[in-house]
């Protein structure tokens, strides 16, 4: 005799569905971070002030996100993936990764000027990693804080290369102005760095490929320069990318719930709710993610109930055939989908 309690899943096929998943975050300290992520996201952070990413959902090799409660807690990601793939992917049951990485990155400094490569340079350097598609929705910004998003028009690699070498890679950067709520979205190939002062959340291919293109003459924690890759990081730009300015919203509407879209890619579908609302997802055979990125609310499903509150990040997975949020006054959640995604 089997026994089934209502609302939980445990192991085996067949089984009814399985609830939204809360992981514990994987903090990262590098010397550019802050304590914004415990200040202004409830990240259980330690007494050093240098705490620069929250992986929130990852699947990376040993970075894995473990269930934080409920049935499955204490389970690695990758885990779920091979074993529940059908209940968590729907659609995209059979691969054998997570094919997203999820973060909050608090920035206090200038992070290194940086370019992903796509899939295809990617496995030229591991034939296990992914390219690096990501995009950004900064939280909480100072009112100088900059970034730098692709390249002015018309700079060739022989431009970046020379100013590399002659110190004055600014001339060729396109730097501009950020405010809580711009999206920017930056393709693997695109010349990128964040600057002091942003809070952001970022959704990116599983992937933690990173080449180096300039380090602004700083030394690393052992007192030398940290390692650069320029002829990978020229290999990998895309040329004909130009400047990136932050995405302009498209309105969408459901059944009289306005919303918005800010990114639909090939790797990913970002999509922004503002409270106060009431909405359901119903499940379109596919997961999704829920970041919560300011004010409050609640996500029901079944037996399921979660607070949103700021840095809550919520993976409802595919068989969960629906969910009701309800979003205050002021609050601002984010929705992560797969691509290929019809409107629902
Ligand atoms: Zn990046």
């Amino acid at each position: 005799m089997s026994i089934l309690r209502v609302g939980h899943k445990f192991g085996g096929r067949g089984g009814i569905f399985m609830q939204p998943l809360i992981f514990e975050p994987v903090l990262k300290r590098i010397r550019w971070g802050g304590t914004r992520l415990g200040s202004m996201l409830g990240k259980p952070l330690g007494p050093e002030s240098d705490y620069a990413e929250s992986w929130e959902i990852a699947d990376h090799g040993t970075d894995q996100s473990r269930v934080a409660e409920g049935p499955y807690r204490g389970m690695p990601l990758n885990h779920l993936v091979q074993r529940d793939g059908e209940e968590l992917l729907g659609r995209q049951n059979g691969i054998d990764q997570f094919p997203l990485l999820i973060k909050y990155l608090d920035a206090q400094d200038w992070l290194s000027l940086q370019v992903h490569p796509n899939d295809a340079q990617a496995r030229k350097f591991d034939p296990h990693e992914n390219g690096k598609t990501e995009a950004w929705v900064v939280i909480d910004a100072a009112e100088d804080s900059r970034i730098c998003a692709g390249l002015k028009p018309g700079v060739t690699a022989a431009h970046v290369r020379d100013a590399v070498q002659a110190g004055c890679v600014e001339e060729c950067l396109h730097l501009i102005g950020v405010q809580p709520g711009d999206c920017v979205f930056v393709p693997a190939g695109t010349v990128h760095a964040l600057g002091p002062g942003i809070l952001l959340a970022e959704v990116q291919q599983q992937s933690n490929l990173t080449f180096r293109l300039h380090d602004w003459g700083r030394l690393g924690t052992d007192g030398k320069p940290r390692s650069l890759h320029l002829n990978e990081s020229i290999a990998c730009t895309d040329f004909n990318r130009g400047p990136v300015n932050p995405v302009i919203p498209t309105a969408m509407n459901d059944n009289g719930h306005a919303f918005e879209e800010l990114v639909r890619s090939e790797y990913f579908v970002i999509r922004r709710h503002f409270g106060a609302c009431q909405f359901e997802f119903r499940s379109g055979n596919c997961f999704r993610i829920l970041m919560c990125l300011k004010g409050k609310g609640t996500l029901t499903s079944d037996s399921f109930q979660a607070v949103l509150r700021p840095g809550a990040t919520i993976l409802i997975p595919s068989a969960c055939r629906h969910a009701d949020v309800s979003l205050q006054d002021g609050a601002v959640l984010l929705e992560v989908l797969p691509p290929d995604i019809a409107v629902m």
